[in-house]
């Protein structure tokens, strides 16, 4: 599999790694929106948030808020953004799951998405659909 952060993990390409451990690796982003812009990913290959296993993700995310305090104590930063991009649309350009870790310091630059208005019938229309599909969830539980 063509994979740059597979070839990370395995060695075969070289990155500034800041932890690791047997599951788990975390380097700087080679192309940073600010200083100290960490990626955090398992070293299994999953596609994205989607496909990751819930107990790999739990792992992650308690290495992903460990790892975001050390960085904002590094770094003196005054917060952080912990996001993922799935999809191209979003943004996705390692089809690998990684979080981000985005140290941020006052008026450093703006990360606000633009925002949208509802009317009161879009608004209801998007929160049915959007429950409709979540009402599978307990199922999936107790299956
Ligand atoms: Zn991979």
């Amino acid at each position: 599999m063509d994979c740059i952060f597979c070839d990370i993990a395995e060695k075969i390409s070289e990155a500034e790694i800041i932890f690791e451990n047997e599951k788990f690796l975390a380097f700087l982003d080679i192309n940073p929106v600010n200083y100290g812009h960490t990626l955090v990913i398992p070293k299994k290959h999953y596609d994205n948030f989607l496909t990751i296993p819930a107990t790999e993700l739990e792992e992650l995310t308690r290495l992903t808020q460990y790892l975001s305090g050390a960085i904002k104590r590094a770094l003196k930063a005054d917060g952080f953004n912990v996001i993922s991009n799935n999809g191209i649309t979003a943004g996705q350009s390692v089809f690998h799951f990684h979080f981000h870790i985005i140290p941020r310091f006052e008026n450093d630059f703006h990360m606000r998405p633009r925002t949208i208005e509802y009317n009161t019938s879009e608004i209801e229309s998007y929160a049915e659909k959007i429950k409709e599909s979540i009402s599978k969830y307990e199922g999936l539980l107790n299956g």
